[in-house]
């Protein structure tokens, strides 16, 4: 089953509104293609700004974070409603960064998975493992129980829409990539744990990103693995490079 890809960006906490909207105007033409679905998850400050730069390309607005509530006392949260209503189609959920550094475990990533869903956004839901998990060999059970449980209640139409980003940490910001064959391997393992939860046609409609230092040099040999549909880019997503990992 062809699945359309999906490049995303996530440009973490860099930049600022003035230099959002400076980069949206350097890679526009560097993203052009319309066989990709490209998206730029961006700092919520920056959702407004960077929504009305890419207006009329072919450039989709994403968010890092949100929270579980539609509205009230959060100090410093952001809510469904608000995303929707700026322009943002797609969230990314699970990042590790959010798991390690601000405490999120699974339960609350299941109900932001759950709530994305309901509110008409589309989860980037992300997974993977830890070095010392990689080097234990023990990372294929991490990243069943983590999908078992992000995804408890979440139906299979939902799962059909669903992109899931598998980043090994330690390949994270760290230069050091899995190789194209260790990230097809759980990236084929991921779907087949879709098919045994749910069904094979759910399986091969749902979308598989690879994170974990992507950029211009590697990204032809990971995308051309049958179970990688695309990329969560952090560093390379905030130059030039961006463009070449679209249209490798
Ligand atoms: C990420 O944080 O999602 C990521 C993949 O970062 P980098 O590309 O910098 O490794």
């Amino acid at each position: 089953m062809a699945r359309r890809r999906i490049i995303a960006g996530n440009w973490k906490m860099n930049k600022t509104p003035s230099e959002a909207v400076a980069l949206c105007n350097e890679l526009k033409d560097l993203v052009k293609n319309d066989d990709v679905d490209v998206v730029y998850c961006v700092p919520a400050i920056d959702i407004v700004p960077v929504a009305e730069a890419v207006k009329g390309t072919n450039v989709h607005v994403g968010a890092e974070n949100f929270y579980i509530e539609d509205k009230g006392a959060f100090t410093g949260e952001i809510s469904a409603p608000m995303l929707k209503e700026a322009g943002v189609e797609y969230v990314i959920i699970g990042h590790s960064e959010r798991r390690d550094i601000f405490g999120e475990n699974d339960i609350l990533i299941n109900q932001k998975v759950k709530k994305a869903f309901a509110s008409g956004l589309t989860p980037i839901m992300c997974c993977g493992e830890s070095l010392a998990l990689r080097k234990a060999g023990t990372y294929k059970e991490w990243i069943a129980r983590q999908i078992k449980w992000d995804l408890t209640d979440i139906t299979a139409d939902q799962v059909k829409t669903l992109v899931i980003a598998y980043e090994p940490i330690w390949a994270i910001g760290t230069g050091e990539t899995a190789t194209a064959d260790q990230a097809e391997e759980v990236c084929k393992m991921i779907r087949e744990i879709i098919a045994d939860l749910y069904d094979q046609a759910t399986a091969d409609a749902v979308r598989i990103q690879y994170g974990g230092s992507m950029n211009a040099a590697n990204a032809a040999e990971l995308l051309s693995k049958p179970n990688i549909d695309g990329g969560l880019i952090g560093g390379a997503s905030l130059k030039p490079d961006f463009g070449q990992i679209v249209n490798a």
